[in-house]
């Protein structure tokens, strides 16, 4: 059917953040759908062209910060599965691709009011329980940013449908966004609920068809959102989502010559794989595939010597450890003048070993687990590191316990060792590790700042000198896609710092942008000719 009618969608707006707030009716009833989830043991099975499939391969769900309780068990497919999903996808792509852009947008918008309204607590609850986040940290990334991707992209797709060529008098010319010809393969990581969300949804608003391959370690709220997207009214085949391994699963995908794009977000390393598989398949593929891959970070703050020290603590303490430092953009290195850190040092100290760390249920505490026993062995690797290496100094924390879930106290290592491996790579977790420099070496600071590690995703500059300021932003131009002036490098907001970074941290793609949006499109120009000449000679032969 066609559109007779130029559609202007809602303008959108940032879902507003609730507080939980100790006797808020939110706090009441996301505690209740706490209980209530954590009493059930469910199955998470595959979606495959709209049905539920289970094989006889089920793994476990367990809570990180409860590791004996187990949310369910997830079945995880094997490559026949994944063939199967991709056909479900290919089967559905003739009537996705041709439906109207505003029904497809519709489903997401729907999708959003139902994500701020009824299925809130269920996503919340989901993500806290799964991944191990607090109610803030939930709230930011399940309900609201999840929410601001759906509405904000049908709105920038709307814009992307609007640009339209000139037209020489005698013609009209048209560019038609069409869908990708094949299916997307979304890869999804474990730390944002609302990433997990995006990368499917993105392109599938554009008329995309999608298999999505979510992390091992978040299969819980994969699974809510799925059968939220199912409630708002998503086609049957349009997004499959199919849980397991990404070693084993991943390949089958890329070998496939319908693949038109792969929309991932994890670490750099597994990026590097998947552009190297598609490289090797090169010549089998029926289009070259979109690769949009958002990926590590080691992110830095900075701080001059004008720096306001309040600021500059706030932002180490709440930059480093809000979700245990399990953010893309966690500051994970921190570069201070010893005439600042002198009367920083201690507060610093304090204030980490004060933060409350424990089952994320219990709304007191301000960090809950890490993600699953490999990021916990790599957290405690790192600390036994810091503890024996010289030049290095653990200033606060240090603790690790797996007793009960997978704890690592927030930590805050000294180093003189400016080659020192923590400041280095990426641990993602709660780590920061902090170097002093002389006052007057800001310049070479920066410098080395920039050098130091292949990244070149976030990053903070404290200062109040706007001569400091303007020179780190000189200097550090390419060392983060989203950089920070006296604010933390966490909690891009869509809508207001379109994310994503480059070098080894991705291809700068900017989530929830317009610019991600046209990754998904291949377009097409009609040039109609009104009254089309009749005589190939021209005049000048005359
Ligand atoms: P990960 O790379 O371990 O996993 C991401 C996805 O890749 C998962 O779905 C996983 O199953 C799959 N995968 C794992 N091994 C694979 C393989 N060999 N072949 C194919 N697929 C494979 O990442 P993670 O631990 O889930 O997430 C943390 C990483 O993600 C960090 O490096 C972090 O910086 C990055 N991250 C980046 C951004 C960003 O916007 N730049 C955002 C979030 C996370």
């Amino acid at each position: 059917m066609d559109e007779p009618g130029i559609f202007r969608p809602p303008v959108p707006a940032n879902e507003p953040v609730r507080s939980y707030a100790p006797g808020s009716p939110e706090r009441a009833s996301l505690q209740r759908r706490l209980a209530e989830m954590a009493g059930e043991r469910i199955e998470m099975p595959l979606v495959i062209g709209g049905r539920e499939v289970r094989n006889g391969r089920a793994v476990p769900a367990v809570m990180p910060h409860d590791t004996a309780h187990a949310l369910g068990t997830v079945c995880w497919a094997g490559p026949g599965e994944m063939g199967r999903a991709i056909d479900a996808a290919r089967r559905a792509w003739p009537e996705w691709s041709r439906t109207p852009w505003t029904d497809r947008a519709a489903v997401f918008l729907r999708a959003a009011d139902l994500l701020a309204g009824p299925w809130r607590d269920t996503l919340n609850a989901a993500t806290m329980l799964g991944q191990s986040k607090t109610a803030h940290q939930a709230e930011i990334d399940a309900a609201c940013e999840l929410c601001d991707f759906l509405r904000f992209n049908v709105a920038y797709a709307s814009r992307m449908y609007a640009e339209q060529p000139e037209s020489a008098p005698g013609s009209w010319n048209r560019m038609e966004y069409r869908p990708l010809e094949g299916f997307v393969l979304a890869v999804t990581p474990f730390n944002f609920t609302s990433i997990a969300g995006n990368l499917p949804t993105a392109p599938a608003l554009m008329g995309a068809t999608v298999v999505w391959k979510p992390s091992e370690s978040a299969p819980y709220a994969a699974h809510h959102l799925m059968r939220l997207l199912q409630a708002a009214g998503l086609p049957d085949g349009v997004i499959n989502l199919v849980h397991g391994p990404g070693s084993e699963l991943v390949p089958a995908a890329l070998a496939h010559p319908d693949l038109a794009g792969v929309h991932f977000t994890g670490s750099t390393t597994v990026f590097r794989s998947i552009w190297s598989q598609v490289g090797e398949n090169i010549g089998s593929y029926r289009n070259f595939p979109r690769l949009v891959g958002e990926t590590g970070g080691k992110d830095f703050i900075v701080a001059h010597a004008s720096a306001e020290p309040e600021a500059l603590l706030t932002a180490i303490v709440r930059g480093s450890f809000e979700y245990q430092g399990q953010k893309c953009s966690a500051a994970s290195r921190v570069f201070v003048p010893d005439t600042l850190w002198a009367g920083l040092r201690e507060r610093l100290r304090e204030q980490v070993e004060a933060i409350p760390m424990g089952d994320v249920a219990d709304f007191r505490n301000f960090m809950g687990a890490v993600i699953n026993e490999r990021a916990f062995r790599r957290h405690e690797e790192a600390i036994a590191e810091a503890r024996s290496r010289p030049g290095h100094t653990v200033l606060a924390g240090g603790q690790v316990d797996a007793a009960r879930g997978w704890f690592v106290r927030p930590t805050v290592v000294v180093t003189e060792d400016w080659d020192s491996r923590l400041l280095k790579e990426e641990l993602f977790g709660p780590i920061v590790t902090v170097a002093v420099y002389p006052e007057r070496e800001y310049e070479p600071m920066l410098e080395r700042v920039d050098r130091s590690v292949p990244y070149g995703l976030t990053g903070a500059v404290f200062a109040t000198d706007r001569r400091a300021i303007r020179t780190a932003l000189d200097r550090l131009r390419y060392a983060a896609g989203n950089v920070y002036v006296n604010d933390k490098p966490t909690g891009a907001v869509v809508g207001q710092q379109p994310f994503g970074g480059s070098r080894a941290s991705g291809t700068n793609d900017k989530a929830g942008s317009l610019w991600n949006l046209a990754r998904w499109v291949t377009p097409r120009v009609i040039k109609e000719t009104f009254v089309p000449d009749r005589d190939y000679r021209y005049p000048y032969m005359g």
